[in-house]
């Protein structure tokens, strides 16, 4: 997700992160690079010179002439306008006061807007809500079976016009599910709607139509974000047509260059309210401006990763890691190898380890990881007395021959673990104290 544009980011602060104190010069020649990047990246062009004039305003200022270390500084101010250019706060659905509360689907056809009601449904019933998926694209062979299809997976109830009756009438359909919901207790409808290849007058009449017929509180505008600026174009004509509240950003998971994220919310005045990152029915959360704005900026996204740990395991567990990575004081070899046993289950190493700070730059090494390196890093840990684990200064040389004698390793391999285990501590250790992670007790922010 974003790789190249934090590539680019990435590297824009690594030349600036050796200066000491930032000329008039240095601030023009870093924000004429980071203009570059978010070109590149397909960023629509009046949010990039919005964009680049606050960055250059704020880095002027005495923020940053005042800052003990102004490339840090620099760094913060890029965070906090990607942040706000992704959209500020965390926008959340919301609700009806009386039930049911609908949600109605838009976009084009092979948006993803099938797969994303079975996610959306999925996400909305482990949230303890009772949806129902209905199913008002009438227009696309097997639409409906697709969604019926989803609705199985993600173990919610359809509503769906009987087959044989011929197309049908979605406006309809969409109306009958309200009924059907308020019969069968549903407090929430998500209508999915035909779409087309391109921008069509006749789709857009039957989603406004649909629109009235239902009024939804919120009508989501469901996009591929792999497209680009496209995206964009495609989000004005659709809020010049239909209207939306907000929009879902599909297929992150293959969009190298985020240009759609970045663009949709200044363009179309509408927040991103969930992002869509693979096929599988899970691959799919609320949208965190923050969290997205850390990860462009190769800060790591430890609040995800926390979360994914805490769907994993139990609550004492994940509450112990984030502890530690909060304090960063006593991270031990016990907490290196019970982080590293965990994501171990939480799934391919390598999107893990994407999220963990500075892992940006190692991404090449990070995808030539094999599990099986794991295992023996495992091994090379558990060799170790319980007195080393705590306190791996100790570890001299006669006990590193040991314990590669123990876990069937070379010394060579014994001294990298050790060493990678003290740049882990360290980063632990900067993290906690330099960035704060928000909603973590002992840290600032
Ligand atoms: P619709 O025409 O808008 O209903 O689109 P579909 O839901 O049928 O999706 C079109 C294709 O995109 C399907 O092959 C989906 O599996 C795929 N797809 C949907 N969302 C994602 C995503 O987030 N990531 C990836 N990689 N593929 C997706």
């Amino acid at each position: 997700m974003f790789e190249n544009l934090s590539d680019r980011l990435t590297s824009v602060f690594t030349n600036l992160r050796s200066k000491g104190r930032l000329s008039e010069a240095d601030i023009n020649a870093t924000a004429r690079e980071i203009r570059v990047a978010l070109l590149e990246a397909d960023v629509a062009l009046p949010v990039v010179k919005d964009f680049i004039a606050r960055i250059k305003e704020r880095a002027q200022g005495s923020e940053v002439s005042q800052a003990l270390n102004p490339a840090q500084q620099v760094v913060k101010i890029v965070n906090d306008e990607l942040i706000e250019i992704l959209g500020g706060e965390t926008r959340r659905v919301r609700f009806a006061k009386t039930p049911p509360t609908v949600i109605m689907l838009a976009g084009l056809q092979g948006a993803g807007k099938t797969t994303l009601a079975g996610k959306l449904a999925r996400w909305l019933r482990e949230e303890g809500h009772t949806p129902l998926l209905v199913a008002c694209d009438l227009q696309r062979p097997n639409a409906v079976q697709q969604l019926q299809v989803m609705g199985e997976r993600a173990g919610v109830a359809v509503y769906a016009p009987e087959p044989g009756n011929g197309v049908g009438d979605p406006v309809r359909v969409a109306q009958a599910s309200i009924a059907e919901a308020k019969r069968a207790q549903h407090d929430v409808v998500i209508i999915d709607t035909a779409g087309r290849l391109g921008i069509d007058s006749e789709m857009m009449q039957q989603a406004i139509d649909i629109r009235r017929a239902t009024e939804p509180e919120e009508v989501l505008f469901v996009v591929d974000a792999m497209v680009g600026q496209d995206a964009v174009n495609t989000a004005q004509a659709f809020m010049d047509g239909v209207g939306f509240d907000g929009v879902v950003l599909t297929k992150l998971d293959g969009d190298a260059r985020g240009g759609a994220a970045l663009s949709v919310r200044q363009i179309t005045g509408r927040p991103i309210m969930f992002a869509s990152t693979g096929e599988k029915l899970e691959d799919f959360d609320l949208f965190h401006p923050d969290r997205m704005a850390g990860r462009i900026l190769d800060m790591g996204d430890i609040l995800t990763l926390i979360e994914q740990a805490q769907r994993t395991f139990d609550e004492e567990q994940t509450a112990r890691m984030a502890d530690k990575l909060a304090s960063g004081e006593d991270f031990t070899l016990e907490d290196f190898l019970d982080q590293m046993m965990m994501i171990r289950k939480m799934g391919p190493i390598g999107n893990l380890l994407g999220m963990l700070p500075g892992m940006g730059q190692m991404r090449q090494q990070v995808n030539q990881i094999d599990d099986r390196d794991l295992d023996r890093v495992a091994a090379i840990i558990r060799s170790m007395t319980p007195g080393e684990r705590s306190d791996p200064k100790i570890i001299n040389g006669s006990r590193r021959s040991r314990i590669a004698k123990g876990s069937g390793v070379t010394v060579g391999e014994v001294n990298s673990l050790v060493t990678r285990f003290f740049q882990a501590q360290k980063m632990m250790k900067s993290m906690a104290g330099g960035m704060g992670i928000p909603g973590m007790p002992g840290t600032r922010r």
